[in-house]
């Protein structure tokens, strides 16, 4: 067992806290990573703030992880020590069922086992995440991050980069097809940058216009401020796809008429409450409503290869442990540009 430094929420609401605990010494098939950088998602501000439900403290979020690996088992093959290696929302899965066997973890049938929140497969050891000095982990999940791409950018490709890169991969973004990304945060600037790399014509729909220039300077084709109700009628019938990012309620009703003939709007934002989805505003053109969830191991493998050809990384704010939560209210606030990343050495 070794110790480490981290910061946790001990209940619902609470502010985060320094926090020590012990790490598993690492098995054979298990890589150990020293944490120099952790992101900051909102999914780690709903589970903290328990809006998912009810949540497992002490809590040590954080599942967009970038270290350099200290120590390896002895079965271990991927890596070696001193690779720099990055690790995602999840850190299990069953390796057997027919989703782990396609390389997409993330939809286990037996459920993947997330990075904090959880329980490991003892069901009785808590998981704990990010926002700690090192994480141990099975080989399988941890991936090798390009050298060349700027470290302080790279954690949250690991969870808002892949989150859109996997529907906009899925649903065919490219060359001819106009695609949307509701709100501009941290799942949302990597959806427009991606995007825009693989061709697709991108239009921005923000409810803060002051990110405008932001947004056209990450290659956005085209700005909407969502607080001006009209673009319901000037982009009516446009998007063959659109994504929704946003961390709060919205009239999904609005949204679905701006999809074209065989359209599709897929919900990546996780409110916590349900959406009210009228009948008219799927069948009037054929539309659907559909949903995705981070990415798997291959196709994070596949990502940060695109990162590296691309130079594509997150734009972010640096901050240090006792800013945490000075940034969950930030982020709240959508006053994110665009990802907080902590300096782990600051815990
Ligand atoms: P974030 O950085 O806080 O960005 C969310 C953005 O949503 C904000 O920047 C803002 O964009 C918009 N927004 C926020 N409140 C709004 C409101 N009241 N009305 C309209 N727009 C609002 O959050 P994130 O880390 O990108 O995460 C976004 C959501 O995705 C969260 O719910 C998170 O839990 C979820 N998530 C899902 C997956 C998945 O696998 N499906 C993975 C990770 C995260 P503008 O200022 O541009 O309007
Ligand atoms: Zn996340
Ligand atoms: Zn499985």
């Amino acid at each position: 067992m070794a110790q480490v430094r981290a910061y946790a929420a001990l209940s619902a609401g609470a502010p985060l806290v320094p926090f020590t605990f012990d790490r598993r010494e690492p098995g054979a098939f298990d890589v150990e990573i020293a944490i120099s950088h952790a992101g900051i998602c909102h999914s780690d501000i709903h589970q903290a703030r328990e809006e998912w439900g009810p949540a497992i403290f002490p809590m040590v979020p954080g599942h967009e992880i970038v270290g350099r690996v200290t120590r390896v088992g002895s079965e271990v093959s991927k890596f070696k020590v001193g690779d720099l290696a990055g690790v995602g929302v999840f850190v299990d899965s069953c390796r057997k069922c027919e989703n782990c066997m396609a390389g997409i973890e993330q939809y286990c049938t037996g459920g993947m086992t997330g990075t904090y929140n959880t329980y490991e497969k003892d069901g009785t050891t808590i998981v704990q995440g990010g926002y700690s000095s090192a994480i141990v982990i099975h080989e399988h999940y941890a991936m090798h991050i390009p050298e060349s791409l700027n470290i302080e950018g790279v954690a949250p490709l690991l969870c808002a980069g892949i989150t859109l890169y996997s529907p906009l991969r899925h649903w065919n973004a490219g060359p001819g097809k106009q695609v949307a990304i509701i709100g501009l945060g941290g799942l949302g600037h990597m959806g427009l940058k991606f995007a825009h790399a693989m061709g697709a014509e991108v239009t921005v729909l923000s409810h803060s216009a002051s990110k405008e220039k932001d947004a056209r300077a990450m290659g956005a084709d085209h700005f909407v401020d969502t607080s001006d109700k009209s673009f319901k009628k000037t982009l009516s019938k446009k998007f063959d796809l659109i994504l929704n990012t946003v961390s709060a309620e919205l009239d999904i009703n609005t949204y679905l008429s701006l999809l074209r003939l065989h359209g599709t709007l897929v919900v990546i934002g996780l409110p916590g409450k349900p959406y009210s989805v009228e009948a008219g505003s799927l069948l009037t053109q054929r539309r659907s409503l559909a949903g995705s969830m981070i990415g798997g191991i291959a196709e994070m493998e596949e990502m940060l290869e695109f990162c590296a050809k691309h130079q594509i990384t997150s734009e972010v704010e640096m901050i240090n442990a006792d800013q945490i939560n000075a940034a969950y209210d930030r982020a709240v606030a959508s006053d994110v540009r665009y990802r907080f990343v902590i300096d782990t050495a600051t815990l």
